[in-house]
């Protein structure tokens, strides 16, 4: 009859919890640090943050950006100071989601959002530009037709650039070292990393401190027990 252990297995999984996502209806949660789609932010009141100085560009290891950078017109300036991005492109089909160009950025003008649900059906639709980077009047990412963005995937847009180093001077650990955006002001800094090895240290230094007290209260005993 061993050959109906083989059924009694089926019989079993039939009746428990299912694991499976009815995907794309039902999404799991992304992990705080994905790299999906990037943007280009602006400033609170609406300035482009990008000055076009193509260090994203260089740094990018699958040249999958072009910019180029031009003067500010002194009456109607796009961003602050000379130069603003004035083209700005992505092929989508170099970009392997590295973020080097979000660590690059001098002005904390490009992020990537949570997004990784696009598809294209030629080329050319898979290099985005600046009509379909920069964010809107509300500061958030333009919602194109061909991507599918749910709630919250547009929130800690690369939070971890923000996040101070576990390393670092302890005085700055928390600060936001990070310009506001429109839409969202001083995003706060992501713990991740920094925050987990702060719990432990905790716990660790707890458990400590408690071997430490036990330790104490068990000499104590010792003592009193050795006087009579
Ligand atoms: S995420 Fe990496 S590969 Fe993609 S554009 Fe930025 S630097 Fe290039
Ligand atoms: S996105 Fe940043 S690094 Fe790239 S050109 Fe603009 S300001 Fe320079």
């Amino acid at each position: 009859m061993g050959y109906l252990d083989g059924f009694r297995i089926t019989l079993k999984k039939l009746f428990e919890d299912r694991v499976t996502t009815q995907y794309p209806e039902n999404k799991t949660p992304k992990p705080e640090r994905l790299h999906g789609r990037h943007v280009l932010n602006r400033y609170e009141d609406g300035m482009e943050k990008c000055i076009g100085c193509e260090l994203c560009a260089g740094v990018c290891p699958a040249r999958c950006i072009y910019v180029r950078g031009a003067d500010n017109d002194p009456a109607d300036p796009t961003s602050p100071g000379e130069r603003f991005g004035f083209i700005y492109e992505i092929n989508y089909l170099r970009c392997i989601h590295c973020d080097l160009c979000v660590e690059a950025c001098p002005t904390e003008a490009i992020t990537e959002t949570k997004l990784f649900e696009f598809s294209f059906t030629n080329r050319e639709d898979a290099i985005y530009t600046k009509d379909e980077l920069l964010v809107d009047d509300d500061g958030r990412p333009q919602h194109l037709p061909w991507e599918d963005w749910r709630p919250g995937e547009d929130e800690h847009t690369s939070a971890w650039v923000r996040a101070t180093a576990p390393s670092g001077d302890a005085d700055y650990i928390g600060r936001v070292g990070w310009s506001g955006e429109l839409g969202y002001g001083v995003r706060a800094p992501e713990g991740g990393q920094r925050a987990e090895a702060e719990a432990a240290a905790e716990a660790t230094a707890a458990a400590a401190a408690e071997a430490e007290a036990d330790d104490h209260a068990g000499h104590g005993h010792d003592g009193h027990g050795g006087s009579h």
